[in-house]
């Protein structure tokens, strides 16, 4: 495995990292507190608007999308180094029109949808005009495992209806949000892994229902957010299923694959941003004679956090270039190896960032308790650790099989 970057990727990374040092780093901070003092938060600030064009008019658009002609048509080891970059800001994914989960629900409609869902919601979507919600996760079910989703559609003539309740909806809060997948179930009687289907819904469908924003660790996550969603008979054409009916977890699968890499190639970023923020701490405050950085175990903290980074990022790339070479199949060992290390040693880091902090690292002065909340969130979205855990020791044992 060679990890050197290509020529293109070293030119996109040079840019992006250009990119968020010069214009969205310094605005961050800013962007957050101007947002917050909104009477209604649940809007898009113009200096997210200007930025997106700026990314756009210097074709720093649609990096994630591997697939000719609808993005930058770079393989995963590629774009590895370039989402990484993105982790180190919240809001640098949606500059770049990189931010889920919009990617994986392109990816679903390049792959699986027909030319009439992608003329209808592709190019809104690529543009960045609009945004889209996915919705899975059921309150009344353990949602962890796919084939358990109850909310129904149903087909009737020419038409699927659609009854339920979803919750965990990222994005659907955001006042873009025109388009959602909901997986619902179709055919109780089929085989387990048949009986679901995708289904395109107009977030504005008679019977579509906002029923309210959940809060990560108090906090709404705005203009994004996580809502709890009802269905109440919404009636669709058929031709809004993708793929046709029963093909829901086929394509859950399909669409989670390159999610969850996505998710573990930013989750690196954001925890080389946690250790220098650690160090810079431990390096500026004094106390019992020394910098903080130098008392007790401190030092070791440092190493075993640079030691935890450097691994999780070798995975990565070669989780990266599993996909690349052999598929997605090939590298689902490698994928949920690195969807269960990254957004730990994350949370670690963080909590040691907190640590060094003292009293500060709890405050909004550091985006350390954001940074916490995203590795905590991570640990749970698109698949708990024991799922992954699981799948691995399935993987591993199957070894053994006679
Ligand atoms: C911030 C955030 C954003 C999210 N965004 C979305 C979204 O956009 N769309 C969407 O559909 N969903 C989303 N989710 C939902 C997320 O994917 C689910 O929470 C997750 O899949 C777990 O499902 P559950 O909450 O029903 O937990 P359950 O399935 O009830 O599982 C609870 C716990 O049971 C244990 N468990 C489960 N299986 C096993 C096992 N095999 N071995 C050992 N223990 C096990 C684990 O500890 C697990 O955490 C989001 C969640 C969060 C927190």
């Amino acid at each position: 495995m060679d990890f050197s970057l290509s020529p293109r990727s070293q030119d996109y990374l040079n840019r992006v990292t250009a990119f968020i040092k010069d214009e969205i780093s310094p605005i961050e901070d800013d962007y957050f507190k101007t947002l917050k003092a909104q009477k209604n938060p649940w809007v898009v600030l113009p200096i997210i608007e200007e930025l997106k064009a700026k990314a756009k008019a210097q074709g720093l658009w649609n990096l994630f999308m591997p697939i000719d002609p609808y993005g930058a048509s770079l393989s995963n080891e590629e774009y590895a180094p370039l989402a990484e970059q993105m982790g180190r800001s919240f809001i640098a994914p949606e500059i770049f029109n990189c931010n889920a989960p919009d990617t994986g629900n392109m990816e679903v409609l390049i792959h699986y949808g027909s030319d009439e869902q992608k003329q209808q919601w592709l190019p809104r979507l690529l543009s960045g005009e609009i945004r889209s919600a996915f919705c899975m996760t059921e309150p009344d079910v353990a949602s962890s495992d796919a084939t358990n989703m109850a909310a129904t559609a149903i087909v009737e003539g020419d038409e699927v209806v659609i009854n339920g309740s979803k919750w965990w909806s990222t994005g659907i809060g955001h006042p873009n949000c025109e388009m959602i997948i909901f997986m619902g179930l179709t055919d109780p009687t089929a085989p387990r892994h048949q009986q679901h289907s995708m289904v395109l819904v107009p977030k504005n469908s008679k019977g579509v229902k906002i029923e309210r924003m959940l809060t990560v660790f108090g906090e709404l996550d705005e203009p994004f957010g996580h809502g709890e969603v009802s269905f109440t008979n919404v009636r669709l054409p058929k031709s809004a299923i993708i793929a046709g009916p029963g093909r829901g977890f086929e394509i859950a699968q399909g669409r989670l694959g390159p999610g969850r890499i996505h998710h573990s190639m930013r989750t690196i970023g954001a925890a080389e941003r946690a250790l220098e923020l650690l160090i810079k701490r431990g390096l500026s405050r004094e106390a019992f004679g020394d910098k903080l950085i130098n008392l007790g175990g401190n030092r070791a903290i440092v190493a075993d956090a640079r030691m935890a980074i450097e691994q999780a990022r070798l995975l990565t790339m070669k989780a990266a270039w599993t996909i690349d070479k052999h598929g997605i199949k090939a590298a689902m060992s490698e994928v949920s190896q690195i969807k269960v290390i990254a957004p730990n040693i994350l949370q670690t880091i963080v909590d040691q960032a907190i640590q060094i902090h003292g009293g500060a690292g709890l405050s909004d002065d550091f985006p350390l308790t954001m940074l916490f909340a995203t590795a905590r969130s991570l640990r749970l979205a698109d698949g708990p650790d024991e799922v992954h855990r699981a799948l691995i020791a399935k993987l591993e044992l199957k070894k053994y099989a006679k």
